[in-house]
C-alpha cells in the first residue's frame, strides 16, 4: 500500500473540517480531508435540512474570505435582522434590532448542508486538498515527525498534524485518550421546519417555556426552523403526535405569534448534553469544533464557536508553515489551545447558567427573569451590547 504525503489530514468534513480544510489549502498547506459520509450525495432539491445554523457576521465573514458566499447566498441564506424574547412568566420581552447597532443584519440562519456543500465545492477545485469521502479513521500511529493514518483499510496516508473535527463523539479524541467531562441534560431538541400563517419578519423568535426554549428561526422562502428544546418524555410525545396536533402544538407553545403553521417535512430530535475536552491536543494531533466543546442549542453557538477554532488554529499552522517551523510543534498547538480555551469555556458557562435560570419554575427566578428582560429591553446600552455579543467577535 503507497502512503500519500499531506502536510495536515483533518478528519470529518462537516462545517468545522470543511472551513479548516479550505483555510489551510488556500495558504498552500497541503490537506487531506476524510469523512465517514459523503455530503456531496445529499439532494440539495429534496425539501429544506432539518440541520440549520444561525451563523454570526463573524461567521459569515470567515465563508466571506474563502468565497463561499456568494454559493451559499445562492443556494439559500436568511438575514436576521432582530430578535425577540419572552418568557411565559410575566409580559416582559426583550427586542433587539440590527439597525440599532449600524448593521443590516445580526446574523444568518443557513441550512448545514448548504454551508457544507458550498465548502466541498471550493475543496474539489483546490489543488491543494484530497477529499477522502465515505472514509472512516480506522486507526493511526504517531511517529516523531508524522501521523501514520489508516482510512478505512482502502489507503494510507501520512501527515505532520492530524485534525480530529469528527464532532460530539470524535473518534480521534477517544484514540488520543484526551478526557472530557460534561453532563446529559436530559433533554432533547426538536427540530422541524414549518410555514407559519403570518410573515416572519426576518425575525428569531425565542419564548421560554417551563421545560426550555422555544426558537423559531427565520428561514429562506418565508418559512421558519425550529428548535424546540423539552424534557426528553415531553418531546418524545410531541414526536408521536399527528401532523395537526403537532402545528396545534407549536401554535399554543408560541402563543400564536407567528398564528398557525404547516408542517413540511419530518420532524427529529437530539439529545441535548454539555461536553468539553480537557485538552486540545496531544502529540501531532489537534481538536477543533463539537469534538472539544458541545454547547446547549439555546443561542444557537456551537457551529459559531467551532469556526472560531478554525480561525485560530490556521492563524497559527499558517505562521509556522510560513516560517518554516514544524506546523505540529507543541509550542505551536499550545498556541492555538491558549487563544481558545478562555472563549470557549465561558460561552459554556454562560449558555449552561442560561439554561438553568431560564429552566427554572420558582416564583423568585421567574420574577428576576422576567423583571430582567424587561430592564434590558429599556436600556439602549445593554441591548447593544447584547446585539454585539450576537454578531460574534470582530477581528
Ligand atoms: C438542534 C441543534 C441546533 C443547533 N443550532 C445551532 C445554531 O443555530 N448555531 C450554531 O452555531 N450551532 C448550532 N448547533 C450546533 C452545531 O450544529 C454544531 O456545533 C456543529 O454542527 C458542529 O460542527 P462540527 O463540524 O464540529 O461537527 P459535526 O457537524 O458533527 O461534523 C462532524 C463530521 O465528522 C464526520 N465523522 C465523524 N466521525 C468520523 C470518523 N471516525 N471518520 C471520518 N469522519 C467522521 C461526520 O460524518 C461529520 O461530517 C445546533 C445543534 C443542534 C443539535
Amino acid at each position: 500500500m503507497s502512503t500519500k504525503q499531506y502536510q495536515v489530514a483533518i478528519v470529518g468534513g462537516g462545517m468545522v473540517g470543511a472551513a479548516l480544510a479550505c483555510l489551510l489549502a488556500d495558504s498552500g498547506v497541503s490537506v487531506a480531508l476524510m469523512d465517514a459520509g459523503d455530503p456531496e450525495r445529499v439532494d440539495m432539491e429534496a425539501g429544506y435540512d432539518l440541520r440549520v445554523s444561525a451563523l454570526t457576521l463573524s461567521s459569515v465573514n470567515l465563508f466571506k474570505t474563502l468565497a463561499v458566499w456568494p454559493q451559499m447566498s445562492e443556494m439559500g441564506v436568511q438575514s436576521i435582522e432582530k430578535m425577540l424574547v419572552w418568557d411565559h412568566a410575566g409580559n416582559a420581552e426583550l427586542e433587539i434590532d440590527a439597525a440599532d447597532a449600524g448593521e443590516m443584519a445580526m446574523g444568518y440562519v443557513v441550512e448545514n448542508r448548504i454551508t457544507v456543500r458550498a465548502l466541498w465545492q471550493k475543496l474539489r477545485g483546490s489543488e491543494n486538498c484530497d477529499i477522502y469521502k465515505s472514509s472512516c479513521l480506522e486507526g493511526f500511529k504517531c511517529l516523531d515527525d508524522r501521523v501514520l493514518i489508516n482510512v478505512a483499510a482502502k489507503a494510507q496516508i501520512s501527515a505532520s498534524l492530524l485534525v480530529g473535527a469528527d464532532g460530539s463523539n470524535s473518534v480521534l479524541r477517544q484514540l488520543s485518550g484526551i478526557g472530557h467531562y460534561g453532563w446529559d441534560y436530559q433533554q432533547k431538541a426538536l427540530v422541524a421546519t414549518v410555514r407559519p400563517e403570518k410573515p416572519h419578519l426576518n425575525t428569531a423568535w425565542q419564548r421560554f417555556l417551563p421545560e426550555g426554549p422555544l426558537a423559531l428561526l427565520p428561514l429562506r422562502d418565508g418559512l421558519i426552523s425550529i428548535v424546540w428544546t423539552s424534557n426528553t418524555a415531553t418531546t418524545e410525545g410531541y414526536l408521536t403526535l399527528s401532523e395537526t396536533a403537532f402545528c396545534h402544538a407549536l401554535a399554543e407553545a408560541s402563543e400564536n405569534r407567528l398564528g398557525r403553521f404547516e408542517l413540511l417535512g419530518k420532524t427529529a430530535a437530539f439529545p441535548l448534553k454539555m461536553q468539553f475536552s480537557t485538552d486540545y491536543s496531544a502529540q501531532r494531533r489537534v481538536l477543533i469544533g463539537d469534538a472539544i466543546h458541545t454547547v446547549h442549542p439555546l443561542a444557537g453557538q456551537g457551529a459559531n464557536l467551532g469556526l472560531q477554532d478554525v480561525i485560530s488554529l490556521a492563524e497559527v499552522v499558517i505562521e509556522a508553515h510560513h516560517k518554516g517551523r514544524d506546523i505540529a510543534s507543541q509550542q505551536v498547538l499550545r498556541r492555538y489551545e491558549r487563544r481558545r480555551k478562555g472563549d470557549n469555556l465561558l460561552m459554556m458557562a454562560i449558555m449552561d447558567g442560561f439554561k438553568r435560570l431560564f429552566g427554572a419554575d420558582q416564583a423568585l427566578i421567574q420574577w428576576v427573569r422576567s423583571s430582567g428582560l424587561g430592564l434590558i429591553n429599556a436600556s439602549s446600552l445593554l441591548k447593544n451590547q447584547i446585539c454585539q455579543y450576537a454578531m460574534g467577535p470582530r477581528r
